[in-house]
């Protein structure tokens, strides 16, 4: 439901297209589609609906701007520092409801009583969460946007029964007292049903047929049953509805209004409570912008925690955001990785050092040596730095990218209509049209779509391109098992020669996963 419109502009934000969100494994993974082994699944340590979906978002949209970042990492930050105070955060955000959800089913008139409940228990926290982190400089405009929406919380603690049910088809949903019409019908059913009980002793009080009995049926209703040889004793205002063989059924005029009222009671106190709780959530929908702000702040704080819990956990440590195109890493982890190896074995953390002179870097060593996933970790840092996490390495400066392009050779994959190699030259060219200065490219065996020579021409071609063309000149990473482009920063002055070691140890390789300088001398092919 839309309660309001907001322009925003995407050049607000980083560019990520869909095959660098998709080679990144952003939200889910390539294969399997699952958010476990996704960045996402490793940031995502949120406890409300609300802050995961702002994660998400987040993660999605990369921030360009200096003080937003610096913002969200200051309130990140103060999470970080402090245990304590995440511990009381997360335990209050667990009983937080999805604010967003049930504000959206008020306004489209489909919220149940469930949903106000869930509401007043939501809106319960949020003074004790504001005292919590109200002095605390990083989060107190977050606090101070947190509105408690003390009138809603009372009027459905007032309105609202502390069990209802969980329809609009039981009663028992309006708290008694809050309505006089419905204290009057509930009062009144009452005495209607104490006056049905009543009728029998009082009656034979009345006539003085000893006999004389109330009873009911689906038929008739309420009756009064006196023998044949009592009859003629009924009052004047007994009204014959039924003979049977030895006895005779009356009814009063009396007898009929609190059957009625009786019968109908139930249904009529349905009808009231639900005309009182549809005007409830008029009332209430009409505080729908600060609801959806409050659950906004909520999603924040949320956010935030995620972040800082990741953070603390996995040793992250805060980036330096800088203006500038350069982007420092000093033992890089890739977050996703580093948690799927095998117990026993540890990832081994790499540098990355880009500044005015070191454009181009160009990675060579053989298939499963860490080509792939060393630049994909520098690609996935400065995406986290970017979205205002801590990064795994153990220190950061990051230049801030405009948008990362990842693009990865010839896929298993068959594309709609077109071979692997013509997917692979439409986007490599996307890239290399869409790329600025300020980008971060990551290219992953680019040419491998077809015969080696043609390939080495294009993988050339394109670094060749990135390098000489001012306008882009962007920080790239190009991981390749060509070991011909090592001759390149020979005749390129701004790209770097980097190769994933292995060592030999008799006939077999061992892996060292170590990024380090110069290309490598052979392919292991
Ligand atoms: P390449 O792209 O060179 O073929 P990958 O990047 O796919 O190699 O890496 C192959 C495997 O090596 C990964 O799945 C991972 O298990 C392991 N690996 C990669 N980098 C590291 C590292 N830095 N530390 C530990 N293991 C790593």
């Amino acid at each position: 439901q839309l309660a309001t419109i907001r322009a925003y502009s995407t050049a607000d934000f980083m560019v990520l297209d869909q095959f660098t969100r998709r080679n990144l494994e952003l939200t889910e993974t390539i294969r399997g589609g699952k958010a476990r082994g996704s960045l996402l699944g490793v940031l995502d340590r949120t406890v409300t609906a609300m802050g995961a979906r702002l994660l998400r978002t987040w993660l999605n949209q990369p921030l360009l701007q200096i003080n937003r970042l610096n913002a969200r990492l200051d309130a990140v930050q103060a999470l970080v520092d402090n245990e304590t105070l995440r511990l009381e955060v997360e335990d209050l955000l667990k009983t937080v409801s999805d604010i967003e959800r049930l504000t959206n089913r008020l306004l489209i008139g489909k919220a149940g009583p469930r949903d106000l409940l869930g509401l007043r228990t939501s809106l319960d926290i949020i003074p004790r969460l504001q005292e919590l982190i109200g002095d605390i400089p990083a989060l107190k405009t977050l606090s101070e946007r947190m509105d408690p929406c003390e009138d809603v919380h009372s009027l459905v603690g007032r309105a609202l029964t502390d069990e209802p049910p969980a329809t609009l088809n039981n009663i028992g949903i309006i708290r008694p007292g809050y309505a006089q019409e419905l204290d009057d019908i509930l009062e009144s059913s009452k005495s209607a049903r104490d006056w049905i009980k009543n009728l029998e002793p009082t009656e034979r009080r009345r006539t003085g047929i000893a006999t004389l009995k109330v009873g009911y049926n689906k038929v008739f209703g309420y009756y009064i049953e006196v023998t044949k040889a009592q009859s003629d004793n009924v009052p004047a205002d007994y009204i014959r509805k039924q003979t049977l063989v030895n006895a005779e059924r009356y009814i009063t005029p009396e007898l009929k209004d609190y059957e009625t009222l009786v019968l109908n009671a139930e249904e009529e106190i349905l009808d009231i409570e639900r005309r009182i709780f549809e005007e409830l959530c008029i009332t209430l929908s009409k505080e729908a912008t600060r609801l959806l702000g409050t659950a906004r702040m909520i999603a924040h704080l949320d956010a935030f925690l995620s972040l800082a819990e990741v953070a603390v956990r996995e040793g992250y440590v805060r980036p330096d955001l800088t203006e500038d195109d350069l982007l420092v890493l000093r033992d890089g982890r890739h977050p996703v990785v580093e948690k799927l190896l095998d117990g026993g074995i540890r990832y081994v953390p790499n540098e990355t050092h880009f500044d005015s002179m070191s454009r181009i870097h160009i990675i060579t060593g053989p298939n499963m040596s860490g080509k792939s996933t060393y630049i994909r970790q520098v690609a996935i840092i400065t995406l986290m730095a970017q979205i205002g996490s801590f990064v795994p390495a153990d220190e950061a400066t990051i230049g801030l990218v405009d948008r990362i392009f990842a693009r990865i050779g010839a896929q298993d994959e068959i594309h709609a209509g077109q071979s692997t190699f013509m997917v692979e030259m439409v986007e490599t060219a996307r890239l290399l049209s869409g790329s600025t200065r300020r980008s971060l490219v990551i290219l992953d065996e680019v040419g491998r779509g077809t015969s080696t020579y043609d390939g080495l021409a294009i993988a050339r071609a394109v670094i060749e391109y990135i390098h000489n063309n001012p306008r882009l000149n962007c920080r790239t990473l190009f991981a390749t098992h060509y070991h011909e482009l090592t001759a390149l920063p020979d005749i390129l002055p701004r790209s770097r020669n980097f190769n994933v070691g292995v060592t030999e140890r008799g006939d077999d390789i061992v892996f060292l996963h170590k990024v380090m300088p110069g290309g490598a001398d052979r392919s292991y092919g």
